[in-house]
């Protein structure tokens, strides 16, 4: 409420304590809050996406006392202008999903290598806004091509007059949001759910 500026309808700016400067106190109660709500789910790898998940996701890791994995972004090969492409997962090594970033306007791939993901994993997907949902789908859809066990999805903001929550819970994924907006505006600032 103090420290987020929305900056328009759609995109709340939260860099003062999450974004780019970091609240580490914050995040710390964060990963505990995380951990206090799927302790019951044995979970053995945080799985997120860079930039923005990973200081989220390094706390709750810590408060689980496993390893965080991030998933890589690339632009996609289509959007790459010729001659100045960057060939990705030349061995097959890698599992990839596609996401349209929110932020950004463009789609990319993310990729997780395949070594940190393995059946025997039960994986909690972390990261910090939740919106139109494609960053979770697609970490989603890299959970199940390793053929792990989702256990969950821990969101720090939930944007919840966007579609991403309802299509996400409507896979049966447990989603699990710290705080969920109902509406914000320049004017009116921010509503809780
Ligand atoms: P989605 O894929 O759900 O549409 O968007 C989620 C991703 O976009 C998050 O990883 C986050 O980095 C970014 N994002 C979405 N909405 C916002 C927002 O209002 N503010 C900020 N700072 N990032 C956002």
């Amino acid at each position: 409420m103090k420290e987020g500026v929305v900056k328009n309808a759609n995109v709340l700016k939260v860099d003062n304590f999450l974004n780019h400067q970091l609240d580490i106190e914050l995040l710390e109660e964060v990963g505990k809050e995380f951990y206090r709500i799927f302790v019951n789910e044995a979970i053995t790898k945080i799985l997120t996406i860079e930039a923005s998940g990973i200081a989220v996701a390094c706390f709750t890791a810590k408060s689980f006392s496993v390893p965080a994995v991030f998933a890589k972004k690339s632009i996609r090969q289509s959007n790459i202008q010729e001659g100045n492409q960057t060939p990705i997962n030349l061995d097959g090594d890698m599992y990839i999903a596609k996401v349209e970033s929110f932020t950004h306007k463009r789609t990319y791939d993310i990729m997780v290598a395949k070594k940190f993901i393995s059946p025997s994993d039960r994986v909690l997907l972390i990261d910090d806004f939740l919106a139109n949902g494609s960053a979770l789908e697609g970490l989603c859809s890299i959970v199940v091509q390793s053929g792990a066990y989702l256990a969950g999805a821990g969101i720090v903001i939930e944007k919840g007059f966007q579609p991403g929550g309802q299509i996400v819970r409507d896979k049966n994924v447990r989603v699990e949001s710290l705080a969920i907006i109902e509406s914000m505006s320049p004017e009116g600032g921010i509503v809780f759910k």
